[in-house]
């Protein structure tokens, strides 16, 4: 068996086990009241427990500072689910019953008075599982995080190595604010958890169509050979979002589009594109290979950022007939704030099979449009025959892998245009998943959170992963100093990001593609 049918079968195996029985467990949410709680984390344990992917018997304890009831709180996510549920409307009798899973604690995460009421409530619960199996979800400010969990150990309801049932912590981003502050925050974790009770989120390993990227490089013989320097000639992540920062310019202002996208997002999405075959789909054999692809990341020198690293902010623009605010007029950001709100970078994996390829990354605020897309550039033809023949500029094949939304795959090949002569043009064969699978495509905070129940790490980043990929951000950052924006870096609001993006790519003959959406989901944006 070779390693591309080796692969299949584990895949197989994998996809066979779609449900799993889940041992009973509390759920208990630090930032009960916050936005995160009620726009994805309610209506994801919601849907579960809709579709009966929850355990036998669970428990939810909301924890937060404000005073509230059992009874207030579930008006209050009741209320969110009516706006958040991605199936509307809420079905009356799936909420009666879910409710009944729902309890409030009030208490300040810094006393530990709070917590003994936490554990008062937890040890209510008559069944043994409900009392020891925890699953402590930290959806608060990240300054809080450190505390949260030494309060936890405290009073007695974290043990380290989990002997006693199983803990886990499951920890939001952003994770750190550079490579010190976030091996710093490790170390106050795995002071009272061990790495294996450790759970940081990245969303974007939650979608269907990200995790489909392993499955489409190693289960399609045709791909796998391809994929590597000599057939591909450069690959293209984007991670366009229309919107400007809104309401969250205070988060943006301390984070920007390199901390809030590239250390998380984009990277995670490289390290899945590039990474070499883990020897099976086990969660700590897949984030081996994640880390050692960053790894093999060339390293930024101060030159290298000036040449291979494009930053911006938007300026006030039209977008759809209505003027849009720049970014320095936004709420909650000053006035001559120097942070970025585009990032655009070339990268090189100095290893064997990428050696001279260069990866493309860009992400911004208030683009054309929001789409997310992994495009894959194969090198060319000879230009012998038809460019010889008939002076014609082909294109080279490309293939789209579509993270959101219209969710799909599109290869682009050449074919000849049916009449008398050889015309050729570019044509394309697609995949979408609705099509395919039907419009059921789960929210990814419901994957991850089951995922975390069931304590499957291999959709979560590991300590080392995390780390690797803010020593790259920190090189950009320090490079980039205080050094304040240029005028050359500035972009006006739905355009794609500064002129110098379009140069990054233009210095070796290549050029940005723009995701193609349908008229219908455009105008949606
Ligand atoms: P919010 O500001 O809306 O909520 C913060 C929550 O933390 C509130 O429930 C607040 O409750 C609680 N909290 C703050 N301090 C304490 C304390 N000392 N003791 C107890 N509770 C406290 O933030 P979000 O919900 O937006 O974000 C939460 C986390 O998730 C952050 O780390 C954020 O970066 C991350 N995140 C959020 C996303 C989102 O879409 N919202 C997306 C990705 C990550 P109270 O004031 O009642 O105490």
């Amino acid at each position: 068996m070779n390693q591309a049918e080796q692969f299949d079968d584990l895949l197989t195996c994998r996809l066979g086990q779609t449900q799993r029985s889940l041992e009973p467990c509390s759920v208990v949410i630090f930032g009960a009241s916050g936005d995160l709680t009620a726009r994805k984390l309610i209506p994801a344990l919601y849907h579960l427990h809709q579709e009966g992917q929850m355990p036998s018997d669970y428990r939810i304890v909301g924890f937060a500072r404000r005073e509230k009831t059992d009874d207030s709180w579930r008006d209050e996510l009741r209320q969110a689910l009516d706006e958040f549920s991605r199936t509307k409307p809420v079905d009356a009798v799936v909420w009666q019953d879910f409710a009944g899973h729902l309890s409030y604690t009030r208490g300040d995460i810094t006393e530990p008075e709070a917590f003994q009421a936490l554990e008062r409530q937890l040890s209510s619960y008559g069944k043994e599982p409900l009392r020891r199996n925890l699953l402590f979800y930290l959806a608060t400010p990240p300054s809080q995080f450190g505390q949260a969990v030494e309060q936890l150990h405290t009073c007695g309801l974290l043990h380290k190595g989990g002997e006693q049932g199983w803990q886990r912590i499951v920890i939001e981003k952003p994770f750190g604010r550079d490579l010190e502050s976030a091996r710093q925050l490790n170390r106050e974790l795995t002071r009272f958890a061990s790495e294996q009770q450790v759970f940081r989120i990245d969303h974007y390993l939650g979608k269907e169509t990200v995790q489909n990227i392993l499955m489409f490089r190693f289960s399609n013989s045709i791909f796998e050979r391809l994929w590597a320097r000599g057939s591909i000639s450069h690959v293209q992540i984007t991670v366009a979002e229309h919107q400007g920062v809104e309401q969250r310019g205070g988060y943006y202002e301390e984070a920007g589009a390199l901390r809030d996208m590239v250390q998380n997002h984009l990277l995670q999405i490289l390290s899945l594109v590039a990474m070499e075959p883990p020897v099976s789909l086990d969660a700590e054999a897949i984030r081996d290979e994640k880390v050692k692809l960053l790894r093999s990341l060339r390293p930024l020198s101060q030159e290298d950022v000036a040449r291979q690293v494009v930053r911006g902010q938007y300026f006030a623009g039209v977008v759809d007939g209505e003027l849009r605010p720049g970014y320095r007029q936004e709420p909650k950001v000053k006035p001559d704030s120097n942070v970025e709100t585009y990032v655009g970078l070339k990268l090189f994996v100095d290893n064997w099979r990428w050696s001279g390829v260069p990866f493309y990354l860009r992400t911004g605020k208030c683009l054309p449009v929001s789409a997310s897309e992994v495009r894959v550039q194969f090198c060319p033809t000879p230009h012998v025959l038809f460019a010889a023949d008939c002076g014609q500029q082909l294109d080279a094949n490309a293939l789209a892998l579509r993270l959101q939304p219209e969710e799909g795959i599109y290869l682009r090949f050449n074919g000849k245009v049916p009449g008398i002569g050889v015309e050729v043009r570019p044509v394309r064969m697609h995949f979408s998943y609705d099509s395919e699978f039907g419009a059921y495509t789960p929210e990814a905070y419901e994957r991850l959170l089951l995922e975390a129940m069931a304590g499957d790490a291999t959709l979560f980043i590991r300590r080392d992963e995390v780390e690797a990929a803010w020593g790259i951000v920190d090189s950009i950052r320090g490079a980039w100093g205080q050094r304040p924006l240029s005028n050359r870096e500035f972009y006006s609001a739905a355009t794609w990001g500064p002129v110098a993006a379009d140069d990054l790519l233009a210095q070796a003959g290549h050029a940005w593609h723009e995701p193609l959406l349908t008229n219908h989901v455009k105008k949606g944006r």
